[in-house]
């Protein structure tokens, strides 16, 4: 499903997901802040059930990847909410927007 079906699927599509739960297949997708896929849990859903929506054309081979975070934060704030996972984002986002002061320390 591509972003403009997204669109048109209104409201109910664009409200990330509250709460915890444990869903087997979503679980095995790594993170991404330019994610080309999106999680939901909806009313209609029963228990055990996620729904996965790709917001991209999503090709063959391509790994699929889900936002676990908000990710319109800035940087800071994503890199700091996704310390809670134990691992720091190197996603291209995360690397157009990581500061030049720490791409230089790493030199
Ligand atoms: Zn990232």
């Amino acid at each position: 499903m591509t972003r403009h079906l997204l669109d048109a699927l209104g409201d109910d599509y664009s409200v990330c997901c509250q709460g915890t739960a444990f869903f087997p297949l979503q679980s095995c997708m790594n993170h991404s802040c330019l994610p080309n896929a999106k999680a939901f849990k909806r009313e209609e859903d029963r228990d055990g059930q996620a729904t996965i929506i790709a917001l991209e054309t999503i090709r063959e081979g391509d790994e699929v990847t889900i936002s676990y975070i908000d990710d319109d934060l800035p940087f800071e704030e994503r890199q700091a909410s996704l310390a809670d996972y134990g691992f720091k984002c190197r996603c291209l986002k995360c690397l157009e927007e990581e500061p030049q002061a720490t791409l230089e320390h790493k030199i």
